[in-house]
């Protein structure tokens, strides 16, 4: 048998054993199965999880059901899908910016199965040991993928005196910022004015921001973007990562988009055409069921469809900052997002207010100590669960807060 020079053995990426285990969710789940265990057939208000409640709207049905009978005739078969997207859908979601003045390239959007696999993907166009700027409290998912990747993560820290929204600071490097504006946790929103800075910084520091619109559709307020290419030069310094799992419900269904404007160069090279590059490498598209019933969304129909969805939740949002405004409670978010993020009362910590909620009004929401360090002390509450349970949840806080 031949043999080879001596070598260590293969290692694998040795970034995973960097990660933090999550023990938010598991937590709560746990929390919530010992009160469970020793008060039989409670019912619990659970406000904690940011999944949607709402089934997918008829319009998005109906062509789904339509591909798939069009999947079972030799005529309307279709094989593999372009990697970068449907052309039509890609012209139909760079229509959907028009409206709000942005001007795309259907070459400039890329279909996606879900913001999730984007937000890390991404990094692999972006070169390797990056300094990466995360603004906290924060989505999970962004720290761990850069952990992974090995990137090098700067906290970035906001907190009530700024409204949870953190501007630049010139004394600190960045090579990619990731920004969430309808914000997860807080419901934060970025105005014109503060992305403008951001855009500015960047492009003046040759940074990248990877902007996370999953939220969009629930922003009510005129003067606030929906996108970061409403802020001139973002183009030249933004990669803008949507999702339809929160605005139509496609959690379970997974279907998102993301734009890369051709204009986006760093290194002499084309951020669009590495993507394609990347995208034809490593995967072979979304399938032509899950195209056909996300270009239903954005149909009229369908846009009043998942609007009217998302009045529900308001409604619950409703609810709960009349409950907030009531006890004069600090609370941001709730009228451009899904969520609410409230200051525990009487200096509590969060996981100590968790505990007070469930076993005093059997309420369920999240820790904002799970988002990061900058989130202690405060409490995310969801509006996807039930309008009747929401209801109650907000007397329930009433009438123990208010005692
Ligand atoms: C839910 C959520 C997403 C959407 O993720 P998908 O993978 O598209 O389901 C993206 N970003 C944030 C901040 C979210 O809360």
């Amino acid at each position: 048998m031949e043999t080879y020079g001596k070598r260590d053995s293969m290692t694998p990426n040795m970034n995973y054993s960097r990660l933090k285990d999550s023990y938010l969710f598991y937590n709560i789940a746990q929390k919530t199965k010992t009160y469970l265990a020793e008060h039989p057939g409670t019912h619990l208000y659970r406000m904690g999880i940011g999944d949607v409640s709402l089934p997918l709207c008829r319009t998005v049905i109906d062509a789904l059901h339509h591909a798939v009978n069009d999947q079972a005739v030799q005529e309307s078969f279709h094989g593999y899908m372009p990697e970068c997207g449907a052309p039509e859908l890609r012209t139909t979601i760079a229509a959907y910016y028009a409206r709000r003045g942005v001007q795309l390239a259907p070459e400039d959007v890329f279909v996606s199965s879900g913001a999730s696999d984007e937000l890390g993907d991404i990094l692999d166009i972006l070169g390797r040991d990056q300094r990466v700027l995360i603004m906290e409290p924060a989505y999970p998912a962004y720290v761990d993928a850069n952990i992974i990747a090995g990137n090098e993560i700067i906290h970035a820290a906001s907190s009530r005196e700024d409204g949870f929204l953190a501007l630049p600071d010139p004394s600190v490097h960045a090579d990619i910022i990731y920004i969430c504006s309808p914000n997860n946790p807080t419901g934060a929103v970025f105005s014109r004015a503060h992305l403008r800075a951001w855009v500015d910084y960047a492009n003046k520091t040759d940074a990248i921001i990877l902007f996370d619109a999953a939220y969009e559709a629930f922003i009510e307020d005129a003067e606030i973007p929906h996108s970061i290419f409403e802020i001139e030069g973002a183009k030249t310094c933004a990669i803008e990562i949507c999702s339809l799992s929160k605005t139509a419900g496609f959690t379970g269904t997974r279907f998102g988009y993301t734009v890369i404007p051709q204009e986006l160069m760093r290194g002499g090279l084309a951020l669009n055409a590495m993507w394609v590059r990347n995208r034809t490498t490593k995967t072979n598209g979304v399938s032509y069921i899950l195209q056909k019933g996300a270009a239903a969304v954005f149909t009229e129909e369908g846009q009043n469809e998942i609007h009217e969805n998302i009045r529900v939740y308001k409604k619950n949002a409703a609810h709960l900052m009349a409950a907030l405004d009531t006890l004069g409670i600090w609370y941001c978010g709730g009228k451009n997002a899904p969520y609410i993020w409230m200051q525990c009362p009487k200096n509590m910590g969060s996981w100590a207010f968790f505990d007070y909620l469930l076993h005093e009004i059997q309420v369920i929401g999240t820790p904002g100590e799970g988002f990061g360090s900058a989130g202690e002390g405060y409490f995310r509450f969801s509006t996807f669960g039930s309008p009747e349970d929401t209801e109650e949840a907000a007397r329930r806080l009433v009438a123990l807060l208010g005692k």
